[in-house]
């Protein structure tokens, strides 16, 4: 009796579960596929043979509609390999999900901020570079592991001191996760694609590496030019104010 009652409820069960794996996997395709400038020049090349193929269907032309043929039949593998950047991201975003929302009372997030913020703007006034990666949805672990392990209360001071020029630990990122400091001296993975700026060296360039790969929140201060951008989802919000910089941190983390 139990066991038929369980059975009911599975198969009532069943399609609900499906459709939601299959929207999972559908959705994190499409965005995948259509963050990526590669994948839209892909499928316009795909488009472009398509018209083709119908052309050449309609107008009977044998031997152009073999060749096409031919060539769909061998699309997948050749998918497979143009897109190995982007399934490899995809596998590792996958890895990378919090499937439970990371909850982070609002008032402590607003003292974080206020402390990173107040960092900030002192690194900008005495010209020290920096680069502070917070954590989002995505889990930023597998960076804060190449780095010196610190799991510190986040407080002004302490980022001004591992930015330091003479401190040990200046070079590379930081990491906040949850409400602490992860980690320092982290590296970020550098952007594939190189048409990016020059006035930009590679710290802003880790920080547009780190956002393709992540949904995290990167802010970096110049110190070229002493001043303060935020880069999230590979856009760069250049030369904020303080009060900016705060709107735009809390605007984009999604607890
Ligand atoms: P700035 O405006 O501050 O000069 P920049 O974008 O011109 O920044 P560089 O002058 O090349 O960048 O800054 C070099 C510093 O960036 C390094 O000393 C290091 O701390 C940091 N950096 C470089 N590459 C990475 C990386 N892959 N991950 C993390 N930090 C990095
Ligand atoms: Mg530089």
């Amino acid at each position: 009796m139990i066991e038929t009652n369980l059975q009911k409820i599975f198969f009532f069960l069943k399609p609900i579960i499906e459709i939601s794996i299959l929207w999972f996997i559908i959705y994190h395709l499409l965005i995948l596929l259509f963050a990526s400038s590669r994948a839209r020049q892909v499928f316009r090349g795909i488009l472009i043979l398509v018209l083709l193929y119908l052309v050449a269907q309609v107008a009977e032309l044998t031997t152009v509609s073999w060749l096409l043929n031919k060539l769909f039949a061998i699309s997948v593998i050749a998918a497979l390999i143009i897109f190995h950047p982007e399934i490899r991201q995809g596998f590792a975003k996958l890895g990378q999900q919090h499937f439970f929302a990371i909850n982070i009372p609002e008032e402590d997030t607003d003292v974080i901020l206020k402390e990173i913020t107040k960092a900030t703007d002192i690194l900008c006034r005495k010209k020290i570079g920096a680069l502070i990666a917070i954590e989002n949805r995505e889990s930023l672990s597998a960076y804060a592991e190449n780095g010196v392990e610190l799991d510190a209360k986040i407080s002004a001071e302490l980022i001004e001191a591992i930015f330091s020029p003479n401190n040990i630990l200046h070079d590379g990122g930081i990491i906040i996760q949850q409400n602490r400091i992860r980690a320092a001296g982290c590296i970020f993975p550098l952007p594939e694609n190189t048409d990016i700026s020059r006035i930009f060296g590679t710290r802003h360039r880790a920080a547009l590496g780190l956002s393709n790969e992540t949904d995290a929140v990167v802010i970096i201060v110049s110190e070229e030019r002493g001043d303060v951008s935020l880069v999230f989802q590979g856009k760069l919000y250049k030369d904020l104010s303080r009060e900016e910089l705060f709107q735009k941190i809390k605007s984009f983390l999604k607890y």
